[in-house]
């Protein structure tokens, strides 16, 4: 698999697990639900080894949990799942950086942050030059996702 993803597995997996039989209805039952740097290579439910950057995704009808990587939940559900990641390093080197929007999106599904932090994060994450107290509330978010993500993710 040069890309690291096979469509087919995929596919089948996703329908195991899917209420709706067809393949145009069962990915909309699918959402993202968090996401998490594992400390062992696993293995994609595409069958795709190794995995490192882990993507939680939840079927909203079977209740049903899977975990991918990145290319699948890209192609999947059209998530740039990496572009996370890169936005939670970034944090982790340097406290004062903002996340991205996706981030930001994950934060608020997973109640990390209420509808108040999820405008201000939005408002201000492409400002470099905060008030003391905007960047003291942006490094107190950065703080508490990152402890999300240590004990193993960002999860609903
Ligand atoms: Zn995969």
């Amino acid at each position: 698999m040069g890309d690291g993803f096979n469509f087919e597995n995929l596919k089948t997996a996703i329908l195991a697990l899917s209420r709706a039989t067809d393949w145009a209805t069962a990915r909309r039952e699918w959402v993202l639900t968090g996401v998490y740097e594992a400390d062992q290579p696993e293995t994609c439910l595409c069958e795709h080894f190794p995995i490192i950057e882990i993507c939680v995704i939840k079927n909203t009808i079977t209740q049903a949990v899977a975990e991918v990587g990145n290319v699948c939940v890209k192609r999947f559900l059209g998530i740039r799942s990496d572009l996370i990641f890169a936005a939670l390093k970034r944090i982790r080197k340097d406290i004062t950086k903002s996340l991205n929007e996706d981030a930001i999106v994950l934060c608020l599904k997973n109640h990390l942050i209420n509808q108040w932090g999820y405008e201000f994060l939005q408002d201000t994450k492409r400002k470099r030059s905060l008030s003391e107290r905007q960047m003291s509330k942006r490094m107190d978010i950065n703080r508490k996702v990152l402890t999300a993500m240590a004990h193993r993710g960002l999860r609903t």
